[in-house]
C-alpha cells in the first residue's frame, strides 16, 4: 500500500525527520486558510497523487502571495495530472498540500528499500537529487551509494558516515546527516515500510537537512500491525479492478499487455507471464485464483480480466492438484454462461483428471475455447489468438 506525500511527512515528523511545515487542503478556500496559518511569504502548492514527477507535470508550484495560492490551488485541484509514473491517462488531483517554501542550497536523494538478494534493508543516497533516480541508476550507477544495514545490528553511525562521505558532505554537515538517516531507518523498520524515498532531500542555506518530498510504500502483509497506517489508505488512488478482485479473494494486478491470464498459484502465475513474454506476447494481468478454483471464482476472474479493454485473449492455466481438472473444466463452461466472454480462451488443464477435463471441453464444442496440451503450447496459442483479434 502506498500513501500520499502529506501522510508520509506526518509520519516523518513523529520520528524527528525534519520536513517543512504544511497542511493538506481539499478545497481552494482551505488552501488559502492553510497558507495563512503557515504564515511567511512563500508557499508551495503541491498536488497529492500517488505518483512522482508531479513537478515536471505542473503539479508543484511556488506562490508568492495568498492571491497566488488561491489561483494555483484553483488550477491544480481538479486537474488531471500526467506524469511519467501515471501513464497517459493521468490522475485526478483531489487534494493539495500547502507547504512553506524552503531555501534550497542543494538537492540530494535518500531512500530506504529492501534488498531481497542481501535480505537486508539498504539505504541509497545520491548527489543527483531532484532527478528521476531510475535514470541516474541506469546511466551512472556509480553516483548512487548503497549501504546495507543488518537489522540485527540496526543503523549505526558508521553506516551514516559511509553515506555522508560518499555524498561528499562537509565535515560540519555529517552529524546532522547521520541523525537524519538514523531517524529515517527507524521510520522504515517500525512501520514495516517496503520503501521510503526522499527526492529531494534538501540541504538548506542554513545547513540543515530537510525532507522536501516523501514517498512511502508498506508491506500489505504487515498492515494488520499498523491500523493507523491502514487508515491512511486512499481507495481512489487504487485500481478499481484490483480492489474488486481482492474482495473476492483473488489476487489481481493489472498490466499493460493483451493476453489475460487466469492461473492458480502465484508461482505458476509468474511462470505463465514469463512464458507469454518468452513466446513474444505480453500479459494483461497477474491473476491468482487461489487453490479452490470453482465456477464462481472463474466467472469473477473472467469478469475482472475483461474489464480491461486491451485484453484480446485469455489464457487459463490451471494445475489440478487438490482441485480436480474435470471440476474446473465444468466450472469454466458454467462461467462462460454467467459471463459474456467475447475473446478466445485458451485452456490448459494439467494434473488430476486432466484427460477427463480435456474431453469435457472438447465435447462442449464451444467456438472460442481452445485447448492446449502444455504451458508452452498454451502460451503460443493465447498469444496467436490475441494477435488474431476477437472472435
Ligand atoms: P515530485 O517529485 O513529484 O516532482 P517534489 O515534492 O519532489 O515532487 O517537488 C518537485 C520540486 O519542487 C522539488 O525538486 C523542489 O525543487 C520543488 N519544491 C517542492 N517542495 C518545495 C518547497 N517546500 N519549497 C521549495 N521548493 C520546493
Ligand atoms: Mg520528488
Amino acid at each position: 500500500m502506498n500513501i500520499h506525500e502529506y501522510q508520509a511527512k506526518e509520519i516523518f515528523k513523529r520520528y524527528g525527520v525534519p520536513t517543512p511545515n504544511g497542511y493538506v487542503a481539499f478545497s481552494v478556500d482551505e488552501a488559502v486558510q492553510n497558507a495563512q496559518k503557515l504564515g511567511g511569504s512563500i508557499w508551495v502548492v503541491k498536488a497529492q497523487i500517488h505518483a512522482g514527477g508531479r513537478g515536471l507535470g505542473g503539479g508543484v508550484k511556488l506562490a508568492r502571495s495568498l492571491e497566488e495560492v488561491k489561483d494555483l490551488a484553483t488550477e491544480i485541484l481538479g486537474m488531471t495530472l500526467v506524469t511519467h509514473q501515471t501513464g497517459p491517462a493521468g490522475k485526478l488531483v483531489q487534494k493539495v498540500y500547502i507547504e512553506e517554501g524552503v531555501d534550497i542550497a542543494d538537492e540530494l536523494y535518500l531512500g530506504v528499500v529492501l534488498d531481497r538478494a542481501k535480505e537486508m534493508p539498504i539505504l541509497m543516497a545520491s548527489r543527483e537529487g531532484g532527478m528521476e533516480i531510475e535514470k541516474v541508476a541506469a546511466a551512472t550507477p556509480e553516483k548512487i551509494i548503497k549501504v546495507a544495514v543488518d537489522p540485527f545490528i540496526g543503523f549505526q553511525a558508521f553506516h551514516g558516515r559511509e553515506l555522508a562521505f560518499g555524498l561528499g558532505l562537509a565535515k560540519e554537515e555529517i552529524g546532522n546527516f547521520i541523525k537524519f538517516a538514523a531517524a529515517l531507518y527507524k521510520v522504515y523498520m517500525e512501520n514495516d515500510a517496503e520503501m521510503i524515498e526522499i527526492n529531494p532531500l534538501v540541504k538548506t542555506k542554513s545547513g540543515n537537512f530537510v525532507a522536501l518530498d516523501g514517498k512511502m510504500g508498506f508491506d500489505d502483509n504487515a498492515l494488520y500491525r499498523h491500523p493507523e497506517i491502514e487508515a491512511m489508505r486512499d481507495l481512489s488512488e487504487e485500481n478499481a479492478a484490483e480492489r474488486e478482485a481482492a474482495q473476492y479473494g483473488l489476487s489481481y494486478i493489472k498490466l499493460d499487455g493483451n493476453v489475460g491470464c487466469m492461473v492458480n498459484g502465484a508461482g505458476l502465475a509468474m511462470g505463465t507471464m514469463d512464458t507469454i513474454n518468452y513466446v513474444g506476447g505480453s500479459p494483461a494481468n497477474f491473476l491468482d485464483v487461489g487453490g479452490g478454483a470453482n465456477a464462481q471464482t472463474v466467472a469473477k476472474g473472467f469478469e475482472i480480466i475483461l474489464q480491461d479493454k486491451n485484453v484480446k485473449s485469455i489464457f487459463v492455466n490451471i494445475f489440478g492438484g487438490i482441485v480436480r481438472c474435470d471440476r474446473i473444466a465444468n466450472g469454466i463452461l458454467e462461467a462462460t454462461k454467467l459471463v459474456d466472454v467475447h475473446v478466445p480462451v485458451v485452456v490448459r488443464l494439467d494434473g488430476t483428471n486432466a484427460k477427463e477435463a480435456a474431453e469435457i471441453l472438447r465435447n462442449a464444442n464451444i467456438k472460442n475455447i481452445i485447448t492446449a496440451t502444455d504451458l508452452g503450447d498454451g502460451a503460443k496459442k493465447a498469444v496467436a489468438a490475441a494477435n488474431g483479434g476477437t472472435l
